[in-house]
C-alpha cells in the first residue's frame, strides 16, 4: 500500500500552505514528513486522509483517488490527528468500542479492541477515563483507535509531541514495531525523531518539499553551500578577522578566544594547518565533523 502525492497545492484563503507538493511513500518502511512549526505538514496530512479537499493536485492511496473513494480510502488509513480529540469522559474501553462500531467491525469487535489495548500497552491503565490519563497514555489512545481496523497506511501527525522522554521511547519503539508491516508516514519537526524511528525522510518548508530520500543519502546530500563544519583550537589566543586568510571560509563562530567553529565550502584542514604554521599559532585541535542530519537540515531551511 503507497501513498502517491501528486501536484498538491492547498490555499487558505489568500495564505499558500502549500505549493505543488509531489513525492511518493512506499509500503513496509517509516518516512517522516520533517519540517519547522507551520511548514504544511498537518495540511498535507488531512489532505491524505481526506479531510481536507486539496486546492489543486490529487492525492491516490494505493492507486485510489482519495477526492473518489473516500469510505475506501479511509478503510486503509489510521489517522492519529495533530489535536488527538478524544472524549474525556468515557472509558478507555468504551471509547475504542464506539470507535470500532463505526468501522463496523462486527463479531471482530472485542478481541481487536483487546489487541490495540495489548499493541500500544494501554493495560495498567485500561480500566481508567480518558480525561484521567497522562498525556503518554492519550496518546496511546489515540494510536489505538488509529490501529482498529488494521490499516494499512497509518498517517501520525506528531505522535510523540508533549511526551515526557520515556514516554517518547516507547511510543518511538512502537511506531518502528508497526513500520515492519505497515506503510507509516509521520510527521515531526524534530531531527532526531526521524533519526531514530525513520528509513526515509521528506524535508518541508514554507510548504514546499526540499529535500527527499533515504537518510543516508540526505547526510550525503550537497545543497548549494553545504557546509564543512571544521572545529579548530590553538594554544594561544587569536583574533577571528586572522581566519579572513583563508579561502572557502563561509562564517566563522568563535567558541572561546582559542577555539573556533569554521563553515567552509570544503574539508580545508590542510590549509589550516599552513595556515597556523606561517602564523607562528600552535594547533591543539583540528577536526571535521561529521555532517549529520541535523544539520543538513538547518543548511536546507537557511534563509535566502
Ligand atoms: P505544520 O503542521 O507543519 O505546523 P500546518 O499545516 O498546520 O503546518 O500549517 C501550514 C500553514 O497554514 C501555516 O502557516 C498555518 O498558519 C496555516 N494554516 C493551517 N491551518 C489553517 C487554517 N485552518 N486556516 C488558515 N491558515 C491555516
Ligand atoms: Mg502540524
Amino acid at each position: 500500500m503507497s501513498i502517491a502525492v501528486k501536484d498538491v497545492t492547498k490555499y487558505y484563503g489568500e495564505q499558500k500552505a502549500l505549493d505543488h507538493v509531489s513525492f511518493t511513500v512506499e509500503e513496509g518502511a517509516v518516512t517522516g514528513f520533517l519540517g519547522p512549526n507551520g511548514a504544511g505538514k498537518s495540511t498535507m496530512m488531512k489532505i491524505i486522509t481526506g479531510f481536507l479537499p486539496p486546492s489543486s493536485g490529487e492525492v491516490l492511496v494505493n492507486d485510489l483517488n482519495v477526492r473518489d473513494h473516500l469510505l475506501e480510502v479511509r478503510k486503509r488509513i489510521g489517522y492519529l490527528p495533530e489535536h488527538n480529540p478524544l472524549y474525556p469522559e468515557m472509558y478507555i474501553r468504551e471509547y475504542l468500542n464506539y470507535v470500532a462500531g463505526l468501522y463496523h467491525l462486527g463479531s471482530l469487535k472485542k478481541t481487536k479492541v483487546e489487541e490495540v489495548i495489548r499493541m500500544t500497552g494501554l493495560q495498567p491503565e485500561q480500566h481508567k477515563k480518558i480525561g484521567a490519563l497522562s498525556k503518554g497514555y492519550r496518546q496511546r489512545v489515540g494510536l489505538a483507535q488509529a490501529l482498529l481496523h488494521d490499516p494499512q497506511v497509518l498517517i501520525l501527525d506528531e505522535p510523540t509531541s508533549g511526551l515526557d522522554p520515556n514516554q517518547i521511547i516507547e511510543i518511538r519503539e512502537l511506531i518502528r514495531q508497526l513500520g515492519h508491516e505497515k506503510t507509516v508516514l509521520l510527521s515531526t519537526h524534530i531531527m532526531q525523531e526521524v533519526e531514530a524511528v525513520c528509513d526515509r525522510v521528506i524535508i518541508i518548508h514554507k510548504g514546499r518539499i526540499i529535500a527527499d530520500g533515504a537518510e543516508k543519502e540526505l547526510i550525503n546530500l550537497q545543497p548549494q553551500d553545504t557546509s564543512f563544519t571544521i572545529n579548530v583550537e590553538f594554544k594561544e589566543s587569536l583574533s577571528p578577522e586572522l581566519f579572513h586568510d583563508l579561502e572557502h571560509v563561509r562564517e566563522i563562530i568563535p567558541q572561546t578566544d582559542r577555539s573556533f567553529t569554521l563553515l567552509c565550502k570544503k574539508d580545508i584542514r590542510e590549509d589550516i594547518f599552513r595556515f597556523a604554521t606561517e602564523h607562528a599559532l600552535i594547533l591543539t585541535g583540528l577536526s571535521l565533523s561529521g555532517q549529520n542530519l541535523e544539520e543538513v537540515f538547518r543548511e536546507l531551511t537557511r534563509e535566502g
